[in-house]
């Protein structure tokens, strides 16, 4: 049989638990974040109940302390979500279950799961997006996870904003029209006046909404260099706006960036989770299995 992993995918909105050992041989449940003792021990509770697993991983919603010697290490630590600043969660999950734990943020963890299972199979330098009620990326960088500073914040970078065609001040508490303030599911809500997931396919939201995340990516290419970019998350879940990024992306590089991913494939670069909305969670066990 094979060693049974535990992996937490801990949102802000909710948490995943899985036992598994694989994408097609795991088991998971679901609940809403409330608050941290009420959150954490329905987790500890569900592993509890399941059969022991070599080692946990939690993607985790941040910013969280990813440095092993810090005091803080394996904390949520300045997050605006009420409640849940300086939470030690990989503490708790280790003390009560008393196994070893991988910490890592949701992107960062997706990123390691589509590559162990998914869209980046056989990459080492790629990027995962989630485009939803944040924005966040993570990854790769020659097979080791980015971590650095802290972690990369790629949904607070900044970029040209014509108000002209788009008078939306930004909905970023810290930066107004970051990416994130300006590209988020909450940002299109409060622009178009109605979730996102309600605007119909052929309106104006998701050309704009594309020149947004086509921006981003170029920055991300020239920067970061990624073989592969990866975009999941609710908002992505628009098939339209995959044909208006790419097209996006190759006019903005110019023919500069001399790859035939980008110049003749493009359709094979940018591209929806091989793993779906299971990224997250798979990726939580593909974590727990680099601490064993
Ligand atoms: P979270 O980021 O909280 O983990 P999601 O990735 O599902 O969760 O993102 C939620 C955001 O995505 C919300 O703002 C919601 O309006 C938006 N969203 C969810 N589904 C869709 C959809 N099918 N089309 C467009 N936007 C969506
Ligand atoms: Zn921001």
């Amino acid at each position: 049989m094979n060693t049974l992993y535990g992996g937490i995918e801990a949102g802000g909105t909710k948490f995943v638990c899985a036992v598994g050992a694989t994408p097609d041989d795991f088991r998971e449940t679901r609940f809403p974040t409330t608050t941290t003792d009420e959150t954490i021990s329905r987790a500890i509770a569900f592993f509890r109940a399941q059969p022991r697993v070599a080692a946990i991983g939690i993607a985790s919603f941040g910013p969280i302390d990813l440095h092993p010697d810090s005091l803080t290490f394996g904390y949520i630590t300045t997050t605006p979500k009420p409640g849940w600043r300086n939470t030690d969660l990989a503490g708790a999950i280790r003390r009560a279950l008393d196994v070893p734990v991988g910490f890592d943020t949701d992107v960062n963890a997706a990123a390691l799961g589509e590559q162990r299972w998914g869209a980046a199979r056989g990459l080492d330098t790629f990027i995962y997006l989630t485009i939803g009620t944040g924005i966040g990326g993570g990854g790769l960088v020659s097979g080791k996870l980015l971590h650095g500073l802290i972690h990369p914040e790629m949904g607070h970078i900044r970029l040209p904003h014509d108000f002209a065609r788009d008078p939306f001040p930004g909905s970023c508490p810290f930066h107004g029209d970051c990416l994130e303030g300006l590209a988020s599911g909450p940002a299109l809500e409060k622009r178009w006046g109605q979730r996102a997931e309600t605007l119909p396919a052929d309106h104006s939201a998701w050309e704009l909404q594309a020149h947004y995340l086509a921006l981003a990516l170029v920055n991300y290419v020239c920067a970061l260099s990624p073989q592969r970019i990866i975009l999941g998350g609710g908002v992505m879940e628009q098939p339209q706006l995959f044909p208006l990024i790419r097209r996006e992306v190759q006019q903005l590089l110019g023919g500069y960036v001399q790859s035939p991913a980008i110049i003749e494939n493009i359709d094979a670069y940018i591209v929806p989770p091989g793993l779906g909305k299971r990224a997250g969670v798979l990726g939580a066990i593909a974590l727990a299995e680099i601490v064993t």
